[in-house]
């Protein structure tokens, strides 16, 4: 990437973060963690899933339903059959625009559209679902995306490292990464017990979840690993949006 683009984006970045906010204050009684997957990969369904089932655990699934069953960068994207197993079986669906839309690519009325799309379709494949949280593909929002997004949901996740806790901003949530391999575990470690300090709600994501992971993803040993070192850690594991419900958030 040039120069200036790195440049650019760190403005886009700087604008987001400043605009468009909805600024609580959150006081969670116990340090919280929640597990989520963005795309959702067929390795996200097959590994990552299993993994928090393992642990009887739920995540948060954003999709993006113009993708399914699709070839990516991080592998194919799931079935619609999965998409309802992993609703049936108690997980969170979450929206990531039916398009994979990037905000800054896209002007903002195409992006209610794909929101209010994915929507439709979700509700073909599960009558009744309400989605409550959302994740900015590619992680970029704009001031705009940002009141869109609040019109919709209860919250929205960012890709801004970092822990949530005292103020935040329920348009972009801050989100930690979790790719790469077992070399990395030290690092998880440190924000895992982080986020146990400062009794906060940390949001993971990661995409696909495999032996061979994209760059964009993670190996089944570390996403366990640090699942069960955020058991450990006294935190309590929830979706996304039983996290937000449960964190006592005052205006
Ligand atoms: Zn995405």
């Amino acid at each position: 990437m040039k120069v200036l683009d790195v440049l650019k984006n760190q403005i886009r970045h700087l604008l987001a973060y400043h605009g468009g906010r909805q600024i609580v204050t959150v006081r969670p009684e116990r340090p919280t963690i929640s597990f989520s997957f963005d795309d959702v990969a067929e390795s996200a369904f097959s590994a990552g899933d299993r993994l928090l089932q393992k642990y009887q655990l739920a995540g948060t699934y954003y999709l993006a339903l113009g993708l399914l069953g699709k070839d990516t960068n991080i592998g194919r994207i799931i079935g619609e059959e999965n998409v309802i197993d992993l609703y049936k079986r108690g997980n969170e669906i979450g929206c990531h625009t039916f398009d994979h839309l990037d905000a800054w690519a896209s002007d903002r009325f195409s992006y209610e559209d794909s929101i209010l799309k994915n929507a439709v379709a979700l509700k073909k494949l599960i009558p009744g679902l309400q989605l409550k949280t959302f994740a900015y593909p590619k992680g970029s929002a704009t001031p705009k995306t940002k009141k869109i997004c609040e019109k919709h949901f209860c919250c929205s996740r960012g890709i801004k490292r970092g822990i949530n806790k005292n103020r935040i901003d329920l348009n972009l949530l801050n989100g930690h990464s979790i790719y790469g391999d077992m070399d990395s575990i030290e690092l998880y470690k440190k924000i895992v017990d982080r986020n146990k300090t400062q009794k906060g709600w940390l949001i993971f994501y990661t995409h696909d979840v495999r032996k061979n992971k994209s760059r964009y993803g993670c190996t089944p040993q570390l996403l366990e690993e640090i699942i069960s070192y955020s058991i450990k850690s006294g935190a309590e594991i929830k979706t996304v949006y039983e996290a937000y419900t449960s964190a006592g958030h005052t205006s």
